[in-house]
C-alpha cells in the first residue's frame, strides 16, 4: 500500500530528520525565550540561555512545561507572538481538570492539517475517499484537525461531528463513507447500532478508522474492526501540541510514527524527570518545533508509553510511539497497587464482554473499594441467576490475576452503562468527595 502524504519528509534518513530538527530547535529556543516572558523566567532559573542550545541534544537542558504551568499562564502568558498574528483557538477537553486555551497562527493550522493528512493517507486515503468525521467539533481538537486533513488529501468530507448516532449511520450509509474518525468509544457504539439496526459489517462500505483521543485496547480494536468490518487504526494528539496528528499508525498496525519534523519527543523518568533511553517506559515530552502560535517546550503530557525506531515496514523513518496505557493521572491506587483502566478493559474483553463497562472507586472504612460494572449482551443477561453470580466470581478472578488484587464485579442488565459519543468516563472515583 505504502502511499504517503509527503513522502521526502515521512521517509527521509535519520540525518535528514537530525538536521531539520537541529536547524529548527535553534530558532525555536531563540524565539521563545525572546517572546515568551514565562518560559524565559523559566530558562533564567534554571541557568540556561538560548545559545546553550545548539542541536536537539541540547533539548535536556531545558526546563520542563506541566499543565500546571499551563493553568498558572492562563489564557495569554505562554503565547508566542502577536495575538493579531493567531486565527484560531482551540481547547482541551477538561479530562483531568481546568480547560487550557492553544492558540494557531494560519501557519499553525496547515501544518496541523498537513499531520492529520499524513494519518488519512497513511490509512490509504486518496481523493476518491468519503471521510466521515465524528469526532466533536468545536474547542475539541479532533473534528477541526481530522476535517482539515480529510480536506487537504481531497476526500469528501463529512463534517458530522459526534452524537445523533441514528444520522451517523444514515448518511454513512447513503453516502458511502470509507473511511471514519472518531473515539475508539463511540466507534464501538456505531458498531453496536449497526448490528441492533440489522447491518452486516460487510452492508457498509467502510474500509478504515481513525481512532483516537482516549485510550484503548488491542482487544477493543479487533472488537471494532469486527463490528465495523475495517481496519482500525490509532491517531493520537493533544491540544497542547495541536491535536490530533501529532503521531499516527501505519499499515502494520504497531505503534504511531510521531511526526519529528514537528515535535521532538522524550522519554522521561516521571518521578525523577531523567531522560531515559529508547525502549524505556516513561512519560512522554514533546517540544513543538516550529509552532508560531503556542510554543510549548519540553511539555510533559502525563501519558505514559515507549518509543522504539526499528526499522518500520511501511518506510517511514519517523520514532514510533505504543500506544499510550493511560495518563500518569488516570492510574489509580488502590489499596496500594497501581491500577490502570485498560487492564481491566484487557480482561473484560479477552473473557468475551463488551467495552460497556465503568469503574468506581471509593473509601469505605479507611480502606479503598474497587468496584467493575460491566454490562451484558442481551444472550448473556438471558442466563441463570445463578449462572450469572458464576460469571462475576470468574471475572473477579481473572482480575485478581491480572492486577494483583480483586474488585467487586457487577454484572448489569443490556443497556445500563452510559454509552460514549465522544471521550468515555471509565472512572468514577468518589474518594475525591471524602478528602
Ligand atoms: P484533555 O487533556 O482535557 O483530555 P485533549 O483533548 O487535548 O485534552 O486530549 C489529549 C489527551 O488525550 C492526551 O494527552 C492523551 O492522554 C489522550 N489521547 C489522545 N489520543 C490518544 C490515543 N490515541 N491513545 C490514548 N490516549 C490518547
Ligand atoms: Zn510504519
Amino acid at each position: 500500500m505504502a502511499n504517503y502524504y509527503q513522502p521526502e519528509i515521512e521517509t527521509a534518513s535519520r540525518e535528514k530528520i537530525l538536521e531539520i530538527q537541529n536547524e529548527k530547535i535553534v530558532k525555536q529556543v531563540k524565539h521563545v525565550y525572546e517572546n515568551v516572558e514565562y518560559y524565559r523566567n523559566l530558562m533564567d532559573e534554571k541557568g540556561v540561555k538560548p545559545e546553550d542550545i545548539k542541536s536537539v541534544d541540547d533539548i535536556k537542558k531545558l526546563p520542563f512545561l506541566t499543565k500546571a504551568d499551563l493553568r498558572d499562564a492562563y489564557p495569554y502568558g505562554l503565547l508566542g507572538t502577536d495575538i493579531k498574528n493567531c486565527v484560531r483557538i482551540q481547547s482541551t477537553s477538561g479530562t483531568t481538570g481546568k480547560r487550557v486555551v492553544a492558540f494557531y497562527t494560519q501557519n499553525d493550522i496547515d501544518i496541523w492539517e498537513e499531520c492529520c493528512a499524513r494519518a488519512i493517507v497513511a490509512v490509504g486515503g486518496t481523493n476518491e475517499d468519503v471521510c466521515q468525521v465524528c469526532y466533536g467539533y468545536g474547542l475539541f481538537t479532533g473534528g477541526p484537525g481530522l476535517n482539515g486533513g480529510s480536506h487537504k488529501v481531497g476526500c469528501l468530507t463529512l463534517p458530522m461531528s459526534s452524537g445523533n448516532t441514528d444520522r451517523q449511520i444514515q448518511f454513512m450509509m447513503d453516502l458511502g463513507s470509507t473511511i471514519i474518525c472518531c473515539t475508539p468509544s463511540y466507534a464501538a457504539y456505531i458498531g453496536e447500532t449497526l448490528a441492533e439496526k440489522g447491518y452486516k459489517p460487510e452492508d457498509n462500505k467502510l474500509k478504515a478508522g481513525i481512532f483516537g483521543a482516549e485510550p484503548w485496547t488491542e482487544e477493543m480494536r479487533r472488537g471494532i474492526e469486527k463490528s465495523l468490518g475495517i481496519k482500525a487504526y490509532d491517531i493520537y494528539g493533544l491540544t497542547e501540541t495541536s491535536g490530533p496528528g501529532v503521531s499516527f499508525e501505519c499499515e502494520e498496525q504497531t505503534g504511531m510514527h510521531i511526526n519529528e519534523d514537528h515535535f521532538y519527543a522524550e522519554i522521561i523518568d516521571p518521578e525523577t524527570g531523567e531522560v531515559l533511553p529508547e525502549g524505556s517506559k516513561g512519560e512522554l515530552v514533546f517540544t513543538s518545533l516550529d509552532k508560531e502560535g503556542f510554543p510549548l517546550l519540553r511539555y510533559r503530557t502525563r501519558d505514559i508509553c515507549v518509543l522504539s525506531r526499528e526499522k518500520c515496514s511501511c518506510g517511514r523513518t519517523h520514532v514510533k510511539m505504543s500506544k499510550p496505557m493511560g495518563r500518569s493521572d488516570d492510574m489509580l491506587i488502590i489499596r496500594g497497587v497501581n491500577v490502570f483502566p485498560s487492564q481491566i478493559e484487557t480482561v473484560l474483553l479477552n473473557e468475551g464482554y463488551t467495552p460497556n463497562y465503568q469503574i468506581i472507586v471509593d473509601r469505605v472504612n479507611n480502606s479503598d473499594t474497587l468496584d467493575v460494572n460491566v454490562e451484558l449482551t442481551p444472550e448473556q443477561f438471558s442466563d441463570k441467576v445463578g449462572d450469572i453470580e458464576a460469571r462475576e466470581r470468574a471475572l473477579e478472578g481473572a482480575m485478581r490475576t491480572m492486577l494483583g488484587i480483586g474488585p467487586k464485579v457487577h454484572l448489569l442488565p443490556p443497556k445500563s452503562v452510559v454509552r460514549s459519543e465522544g471521550k468515555a468516563v471509565r472512572v468514577i472515583d468518589n474518594r475525591k468527595l471524602h478528602d
